[in-house]
């Protein structure tokens, strides 16, 4: 027993046995030693960030590679580890994890988030998503950044809203997409203040006193209302609220123009056994309190495109306060905030009897069309990965030019797309390319991550080849155009 391993025992009792706790054990001490001396900018040992990290995917009872590459995702980046080194003492799957986790870091170290514009933060997002191959990958790197937010304090003012603006614009968008909304929802809140302070203060003072003076009622409310479901004996699970955060309140009221036409700021949300009990503890709520006309939304029936399910209303309740309830059975709720996530998660946890039984995939089926009749049970994470990013992979590839601009090609794309796509002179005058540092042909196939460099030379120009080597129809386009000149 290692008590700084204490948390992860606690999360992981009856999921690991002895065999996989040894092992998560000695990843700590070798993560310990690697990192032996070295400081966080906050001053505290290094190993402990690492160690939080691995703590929050124990929440996740991911399994125990994704637990030991948490506690090793800074080993190749920061220490003299080598890749070797980690095969060796804890396998090639481990090996392949924090492999891929340096990767995204220096490919973001790599990628000029600076002199952004919408079409590049979009291509950043991508160029991460269609890099990590594993949805583990992404789910630690996702937990790293948060832990770093969480030590956005020791940062330099200039240093903190870039940080900030990325984590908004690259990371939670990201989560947003994978389904990771609970996560998306963290680094969102944690962000705002730093990059739209004054917007952030704005709806602090004018949110926080309403949350206080609410809460009281809102109390009274959820007694009310678990008093008169027990009457009428229906079994609830929990009533919970549920509070708007800062930056959804934000985007909303972005969007509306108007606080007051903000009714979900605060919402009681029952969370019932089934489908059924959802539509009967409607009327019930309906019954106790006051619907208000035209918003009530049934989310069960006709899931958002996103998946979610749920029913909501609003209603006057006997206090005289408006108020949103939200109905969800439990599997709803899962849902909602992990996503396509929580199927894969449920199936590391198999020995808990309650996670075996996963039938609600109604929403997700939806959001999916094109994957119909996914098997989740026997779905591995790599693979599942790739259904989630399929759209993006199957057609699009993201390289970097040595200035770190993700440009983004298609499938199949060699370096002479690349060089017409940076500028038609550069296509015109490409001489040679470099993919990754080394010297390639032009017809070479580039593949998500590179980096790629063209040389040119004014004395080149554009030849019939070059038309069987393009693979987009506008690279195409533009060598028969020069070619005509001729
Ligand atoms: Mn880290």
């Amino acid at each position: 027993m290692i008590p700084a391993l204490q948390p992860i025992y606690n999360n992981l009792k009856g999921i690991y046995n002895n065999q996989e706790f040894k092992i998560v054990e000695e990843a700590f001490l070798f993560a310990e030693f690697k990192h032996q001396g070295q400081k966080r900018k906050s001053g505290e040992d290094y190993v402990l960030h690492p160690l939080r990290v691995a703590i929050e995917v124990s929440k996740l009872k991911l399994d125990v590679n994704s637990l030991v590459s948490a506690l090793l995702h800074d080993i190749l980046e920061d220490t003299d580890t080598t890749s070797e080194e980690l095969k060796n003492k804890f396998g090639e799957e481990v090996m392949f994890l924090v492999e891929s986790l340096s990767h995204l870091t220096r490919l973001k170290r790599k990628a000029n988030y600076k002199n952004k514009t919408i079409y590049r933060v979009e291509n950043l997002r991508n160029l991460i998503l269609s890099s990590a191959k594993d949805v583990r990958v992404i789910l630690i790197k996702i937990i790293d950044r948060l832990d770093n937010m969480k030590a956005i304090w020791a940062l330099s003012p200039e240093k903190q809203v870039e940080n900030a603006e990325e984590t908004l614009e690259i990371f939670a968008p990201i989560c947003r997409r994978l389904g990771f909304n609970f996560l998306g929802q963290q680094l969102e809140e944690m962000s705002f203040p730093y990059v739209y302070p004054k917007d952030f203060a704005e709806i602090k003072n004018r949110v926080s006193n309403y949350y206080y003076e609410i809460e009281k009622y809102l109390d009274e409310a959820r007694d009310e209302l678990a008093k008169f479901l027990e009457q009428k004996r229906l079994h609830y699970s929990e009533i919970q609220f549920r509070k708007k955060t800062f930056f959804s309140i934000y985007k909303k009221y972005k969007k509306e123009g108007d606080f007051n036409k903000i009714y979900d700021m605060i919402a009681l949300r029952v969370i019932v056994n089934s489908v059924p009990e959802c539509y009967t503890a409607l009327g019930l709520v309906h019954q106790l309190w006051l619907p208000l006309p035209g918003r009530l939304k049934d989310y069960i029936s006709l899931p958002k495109v996103n998946g979610y399910q749920a029913i909501h209303t609003t209603v006057l309740t006997n206090n005289n306060q408006i108020v949103e309830v939200q109905i969800v059975t439990k599997d709803m709720y899962q849902n909602n905030e992990y996503g396509m996530a929580s199927h894969w998660l449920y199936n590391l946890s198999k020995d808990t009897k309650s996670y075996t039984k996963r039938q609600n995939v109604s929403g997700l089926k939806i959001l999916y069309k094109s994957l119909k009749n996914i098997d989740f049970q026997n779905t591995n994470s790599s693979d599942l990965y790739n259904l989630l990013v399929k759209d993006l992979l199957s057609e699009q590839i993201f390289v970097v030019t040595p200035k770190g601009d993700v440009i983004d090609l298609k499938v199949g794309s060699t370096p002479i797309d690349f060089a017409y796509k940076i500028h038609t002179s550069i296509g015109n005058n490409c001489k040679m390319a470099k993919v990754n540092h080394q010297l390639v042909s032009l017809n070479h196939i580039l593949q998500s991550s590179d980096i790629v460099e063209i040389i040119t030379d004014r004395k080149q120009k554009p030849n019939k080849k070059w038309l069987e080597f393009a693979k987009m129809a506008e690279t195409k386009e533009k060598i028969r155009k020069e070619l005509q000149k001729k």
